[in-house]
Order: structure tokens, then C-alpha cells, then sequence
């Protein structure tokens, strides 16, 4: 094998290590990924009908705030000037999202002040105050009150993660901000866009140079390919971004994933919802939200009668589903640690990416951390000074 590393995945994580060590040491990366696909997740492709982008694995909004991350990503592709929002449906009437003093004022049918609505909501929670919250339907109604929580939130994370809000950690709504404010920015990065011309164009760009081979369709696993675990572990370093477990052949018991079911539709309307997504909150409306994704491109030219819908519908995920959002329970986090351990004494295989740490990681953080473990590991590791091996599965 004409290889100096092995990369596992050709996902956001495992292309920026490929590129920056194909770049600055000049050493042959060879990128294997299971898919038909370079991109992991963030891979998006034209619908064949319509040529409208559509994000094959749920639709990727790129923001970040992180000047590292921001110059990095400038290098393969510009960005749009889209900025994302969200809207939610709650017996039948539209709201705007995150919660802002907009959604609270459409809801209480009133006109409160910023003053004015924080008290509200602070009367709305006191069943919360004086003690310290543990679980999410706690966070949630000491962030916004039990009538908003229960009409915004509780129906939407049940369907979203098939587990009763008590049973959740407080740090999934962490990421939603309230605003008592009437703006309804979704993300509060300082950067935000998408790739102009689409995530393939970025991602293939980051993999067009002649030390970077990619080879599709190889499961790493699979002991019939060239490229397989048995031959290369031991004999050339490898950067793992597939799921930790699978790794260790589910020596310390699974770890739980949630997935993702999209269903796609073509509709002969020009515009189908007037918006890149809309949730649906009530418990009763079995899927989560609509993506439609046009909207992710207003200054493209698509065709202005027909459209492209996905509904996404969630669920757990058995061994056979793609891994998507790690539920992380108590049990999980004891797995883990014992697999950071595992991963510890496994000498010259990196283990990284969404995957490869059972981390939700948003693909800023993803080559983020990438660009991290490349100055911390993979240069030291190349210039001979320290051994590849993963400071635990947290790098
Ligand atoms: P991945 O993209 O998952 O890549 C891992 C790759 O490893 C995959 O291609 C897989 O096929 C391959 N692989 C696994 N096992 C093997 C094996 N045995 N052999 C060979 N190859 C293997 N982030 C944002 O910033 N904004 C968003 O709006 C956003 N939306 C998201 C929506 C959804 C539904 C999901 C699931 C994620 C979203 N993300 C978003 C997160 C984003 O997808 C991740 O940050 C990014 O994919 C992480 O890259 P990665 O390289 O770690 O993993
Ligand atoms: N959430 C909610 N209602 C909404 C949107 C989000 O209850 O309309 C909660 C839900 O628990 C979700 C969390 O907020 O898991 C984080 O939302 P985000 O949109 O970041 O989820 P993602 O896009 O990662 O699926």
C-alpha cells in the first residue's frame, strides 16, 4: 500500500487531517469511507429533476465564531449570505423561532415589553426556582415558563428523542437560545452562510490534491477490501472517524444513537412553505420538521414551479441505521469511558470526529477539533517527537 496515513471517513473531520497533512508534510493520505460518497454527513447533491441542492442527510446550516475555523473554510469555498430562521407550528398556527419576544407575544395574544415578558416568564417558573435544574423539562421551563415549554418544547423533543424531557439532560436546550428580543436568528456565530456552490464542491475540493487518494464504497471492516483494519493497524498510522464501538467490535456493549428518516418529495408548486424549515411541535404530527430547500438558495436560479420537500422523522438506531445524534444516557457515558480507555492503548490509530468521540459535534467543531489534533498530534507525531495515540477519545 503506497500510503504514509490511513484516514477512516471522509467526513469534515477526516478531510481537514487528510488536507493539512497532505499540505504540510507533503506525506500520502489515503482517504477510505464506506459510502458510495465523499462527505460523511454534510454531503449534499442536485436533485436529478429540478437541480435544487438538497442535503442528503438532513439540511447543514455552516456557521462558527472560531477566526481559525472561518479563514480554514474560506480556502475551499465562499459563502452565501444566508442567514437561517426557523418557524413552528402549534395547533395550526405559525410562530416564529428560537423563542423571542415575538413568539411570546403571538402566544400570550399581547404586546409586552422586553421587562415585561422576562417577568412573565419568571412568574410562569418559579415551580423551578430554589433548586438546581437535572433533567431538560426542568431547563426548559426555568428558561421560558411551564405554558411555553409545554406548547414549544416538550411535544418536540418527544418526538425528536423518543424519551420523556425528564429523562434528558439539561444541556440539549443549552443550545437554543430566548430571546426577549423581536430576533429571530436561529444561530448567534459571527460567521454564518452556505457553500456557494454547494457542500460537495467544498468537500471534493478539500480532497483534490495529488498526495490524497479517496477510495469509496471500502468498509473498513470488511476483511475482503485492500484497505482493511487486520492488514493496516500496526503497519501505517490511521485516523479512525467512524463510531468508537464498532472499533472495538462492541467489546464494552453499544453506544445509543438516535436516526433520522427523510422523506423526499418533488411537488409541482413553486413555493411549497415560504421558508428553509418549519417544526411541527405537536406531539401528534408524527414527523419533526419539513425541509424545504430552495430556500436555502433564493439568489440560485430553480425552477419557479416545482419544489423539493423532506419530511424527518426520528428514531433509535439499531446496528444497521446510520448513527446520527448520540443520546448519551448514564449507561452511555460509562461506555464511553471505557472505550476512551481502549482507545488510549491502541498505539498509532487517532480516533476523532462525531463518530469516533460519541460527541454531537457541529462541523465548525468538527474541523475545529481536526485542526486541533493536527497541531497537537499528527505534526509531533510526523516530525517523529511522540507517538500517534489518542489522549482519550475526547481529542
Ligand atoms: P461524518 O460526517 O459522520 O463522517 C464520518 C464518515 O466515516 C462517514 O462518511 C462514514 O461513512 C465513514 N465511516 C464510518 N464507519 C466507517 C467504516 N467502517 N469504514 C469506512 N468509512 C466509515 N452541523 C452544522 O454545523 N450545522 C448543521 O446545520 C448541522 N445539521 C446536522 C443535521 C443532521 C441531521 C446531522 C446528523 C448532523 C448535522 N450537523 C450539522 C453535524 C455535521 O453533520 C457534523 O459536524 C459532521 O458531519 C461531522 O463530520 P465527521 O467527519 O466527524 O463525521
Ligand atoms: N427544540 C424544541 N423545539 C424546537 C426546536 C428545538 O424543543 O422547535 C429542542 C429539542 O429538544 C432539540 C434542542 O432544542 O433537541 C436543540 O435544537 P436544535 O434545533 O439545535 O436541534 P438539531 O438541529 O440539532 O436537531
Amino acid at each position: 500500500m503506497n500510503a504514509d496515513l490511513v484516514v477512516v471517513g471522509s467526513g469534515f473531520y477526516g478531510l481537514t487531517i487528510a488536507e493539512r497533512c497532505a499540505v504540510e508534510h507533503g506525506i500520502k493520505v489515503l482517504v477510505v469511507d464506506r459510502r458510495p460518497h465523499i462527505g460523511g454527513n454534510a454531503f449534499s447533491e442536485r436533485e436529478r429533476t429540478t437541480g435544487i441542492e438538497v442535503h442528503r442527510y438532513g439540511a447543514h446550516l455552516f456557521h462558527t465564531s472560531n477566526e481559525r475555523v472561518w479563514d480554514y473554510v474560506n480556502r475551499f469555498t465562499a459563502f452565501t449570505s444566508y442567514v437561517h430562521h426557523v418557524y413552528t407550528t402549534y395547533r395550526g398556527e405559525v410562530y416564529p423561532m428560537p423563542i423571542n419576544l415575538g413568539t411570546v407575544n403571538q402566544f400570550f395574544r399581547s404586546a409586552y415589553t422586553p421587562d415585561e415578558a422576562r417577568a412573565l416568564v419568571a412568574e410562569q417558573s418559579t415551580e423551578i426556582s430554589g433548586h438546581e435544574v437535572s433533567n431538560l423539562e426542568e431547563k426548559g421551563i426555568s428558561l421560558i415558563g411551564r405554558p411555553l415549554y409545554e406548547a414549544f418544547i416538550r411535544g418536540y423533543t418527544a418526538k425528536q428523542w423518543q424519551t420523556d424531557p425528564k429523562d434528558l439532560p439539561a444541556e440539549i436546550i443549552s443550545r437554543l437560545p430566548v430571546r426577549y428580543t423581536y430576533d429571530n436568528r436561529y444561530f448567534n456565530d459571527t460567521y454564518e452562510g452556505l457553500p456557494r456552490d454547494g457542500y460537495t464542491a467544498w468537500l471534493e475540493r478539500m480532497a483534490d490534491h495529488p498526495n490524497i487518494e479517496v477510495r469509496l464504497d471500502t468498509d473498513f471492516f470488511d476483511s475482503s477490501q485492500p484497505i482493511n483494519s487486520r492488514d493496516v493497524v500496526g503497519q501505517v498510522p490511521v485516523v479512525y472517524t467512524g463510531p468508537v464501538d464498532r472499533y472495538f467490535e462492541y467489546a464494552e456493549g453499544e453506544l445509543s444513537w438516535r436516526t433520522l428518516d427523510f422523506t423526499e418529495e418533488v411537488l409541482d408548486v413553486g413555493d411549497y412553505q415560504g421558508t428553509s424549515v418549519m417544526n411541527y411541535a405537536d406531539e401528534d404530527v408524527p414527523y419533526t420538521r419539513i425541509h424545504e430547500f430552495r430556500h436555502f438558495h433564493p439568489e440560485r436560479d430553480y425552477p419557479t414551479d416545482r419544489t423539493v420537500i423532506m419530511r424527518e422523522y426520528s428514531r433509535f438506531a439499531t446496528r444497521e441505521d446510520e448513527p446520527y445524534y448520540p443520546v448519551n444516557t448514564p449507561e452511555d457515558r460509562a461506555r464511553l469511558l471505557a472505550y476512551r480507555d481502549l482507545a488510549k492503548g491502541e498505539d498509532g490509530v487517532l480516533f476523532g470526529g462525531r463518530l469516533g468521540t460519541y460527541k454531537y459535534l457541529d462541523m465548525h467543531m468538527a474541523i475545529g477539533s481536526a485542526l486541533s489534533a493536527f497541531d497537537n498530534k499528527l505534526t509531533p507525531f510526523l516530525r517523529g517527537s511522540q507517538k500517534l495515540v489518542s489522549g482519550g477519545v475526547a481529542d
